[in-house]
């Protein structure tokens, strides 16, 4: 069975960037649901809570029976990414909240500055219509790589996730109605660079 992991700080400690309800609810309500329903479905064929469920999901058309496929992607999915993203957000530290270390290297040297990566990453994001997630993924070979994926697709296989922004409407409504890149702009403050940056060892 699979359950609902706790948040690495508590409901309104992204405030003012990320506010308490919103945080509530995705977590007790959005991410329980996905929870729930991945069990129900796996509660079907129970020797796939064995597998490892990435794994299941990125070989789906192979690993998964066809009754519960869909279902599978999408809260199997669900569960996973937002497992994610709750480490990818930390509480604000300072104003700056700046990439630190190797990472923060690899994104001057690619992207020329911090800046540049944030208005690059915005605009890759904002590309994304509809429900689904902006990634920054590693690839093979080293390099940093923009990725949005739809509905609760799991960034391509093979690459390392490094950071993500939950883009449903569900993660930022509340507060920011339809002005998503104010919710993007807010993001950087309430990125936790120090997991990010372990993240590169794989
Ligand atoms: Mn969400």
């Amino acid at each position: 069975m699979y359950t609902l992991p706790k948040l690495p700080y508590g409901y309104s400690d992204l405030e003012p960037y990320i506010d308490e309800e919103t945080m509530k609810i995705h977590h007790t309500k959005h991410h329980q649901k996905y929870t729930d329903k991945l069990n129900s479905a796996l509660e079907k064929h129970p020797e796939l809570f064995e597998e490892d469920l990435s794994e299941l999901i990125y070989g789906a058309e192979k690993n998964l029976p066809e009754d519960i496929r869909f279902e599978i992607i999408n809260n199997g999915g669900g569960f996973l990414n937002h497992s994610f993203f709750w480490n990818v957000l930390g509480e604000p530290k300072d104003e700056k909240n700046e990439p630190i270390g190797d990472l923060g290297k690899m994104i001057e040297e690619q992207y020329g500055s911090y800046e540049e990566f944030k208005t690059k990453f915005k605009a890759h994001a904002m590309k994304l219509f509809g429900s689904g997630w902006a990634w920054l993924t590693m690839n093979k070979s080293g390099t940093l790589e923009l990725e949005n994926t739809v509905n609760q697709n799991l960034p391509s296989e093979g690459k390392i996730a490094i950071i993500t922004l939950d883009q449903w409407e569900h993660a930022y409504y509340l507060k920011y109605q339809n002005r998503r890149e104010e919710y993007i702009d807010a993001f950087w403050h309430v990125v936790d660079w120090k997991k990010a940056n372990e993240r590169l060892k794989g």
